[in-house]
């Protein structure tokens, strides 16, 4: 098994001084090239700096980060860029798009920033991983919320990376829309290459935040985190199965007075 992403010993304080705030204390995980991972946990248990810190969005304070076989801590800023831009792809909960670009320049966006001459066939096949190809010229105020998201989707995966994250990707969309858009996270996992467009990738790995249930259900295993440390892991969730987990932790931290009871 090979892993697309390697977490050891992760921390990071945001902050300095009296004011600082630890949100990593000592992080260890492995998401194998492939696999489909779920992050969830009590608002403020660090989900985002985790995610952050392990695409290389931000630093951690210790410990090591290795994507797609690169120890990324000791990267300078170009290189960590570099790095960046190449092995990863980042999807937020605002879609984030640039509103007087149609959907296909929006995805050729990342390539362009690397300086590359945007690759045609290489926007086409990310905007076919979504399912998005008729929209091509479309802008985003002329698609629906779901729409945008996977434009967003094929947008981090035009530069075909090594792992999609993705932080609560349907925090902004309906049930059903969501629901959608997790199906075709999904897909990106179980049939990473599409016959009529073999040009994208090989395998792709999606670390996923999220703290409902239902959208934790999609992924292929579920870590829990609290107060900034890995608490537990589920594999193959079910929604209910994931939700009395979350109701456990819950109860653990109000009773210590960890997490966002705090
Ligand atoms: P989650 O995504 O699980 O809600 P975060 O990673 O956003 O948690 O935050 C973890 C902790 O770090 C929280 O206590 C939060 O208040 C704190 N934190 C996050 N970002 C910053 C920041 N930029 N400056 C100061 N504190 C921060
Ligand atoms: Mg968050």
């Amino acid at each position: 098994m090979r892993a697309a992403v390697r977490l050891e010993g992760l921390t990071k304080s945001h902050g300095v001084g009296d004011g600082a705030v630890t949100a990593l204390r000592g992080v260890h995980a492995v998401f194998p090239e492939g696999s489909f991972t779920a992050i969830m946990g009590p608002s403020g248990s660090g989900k985002s700096t985790l995610l952050h810190c392990a695409a290389g969005l931000d630093r951690a304070g210790s410990g090591r980060v290795v994507i797609d076989g690169v120890d990324i801590s000791g990267l300078d800023e170009t290189r960590l860029t570099e790095m960046r831009r190449k092995s990863t792809g980042f999807v937020f909960q605002s879609f984030n798009l640039l509103p007087s670009l149609t959907a296909e320049q929006n995805v050729a966006l990342p390539l362009r920033l690397a300086g590359q001459h945007p690759d045609r066939a290489a926007v086409r096949a990310a905007l076919a991983r979504v399912g998005l190809v008729d929209k091509a010229g479309t802008r985003p105020g002329r698609l629906s919320g779901g729409q945008q998201q996977r434009v967003a989707i094929a947008r981090a995966l035009v530069t075909r990376p090594a792992v999609l994250f993705a932080d609560e990707p349907t925090g902004a969309l309906d049930l059903a829309t969501g629901r959608e858009l997790l199906s075709t996270l999904r897909r990106l996992c179980d049939a990473p290459v599409d016959d009529e467009h073999p040009e994208p990738p090989g395998t792709t790995t999606i670390i996923m935040v999220t703290h409902d249930p239902n959208v934790a259900a999609y992924a292929d295993r579920v870590l829990f985190l609290a107060d900034g440390l890995l608490v537990g892991e589920l594999p193959r969730p079910t929604a209910d199965a994931v939700a009395a987990r979350v109701t456990d932790l819950t109860a653990v931290a109000d009773r210590t007075g960890t997490g966002a009871a705090r």
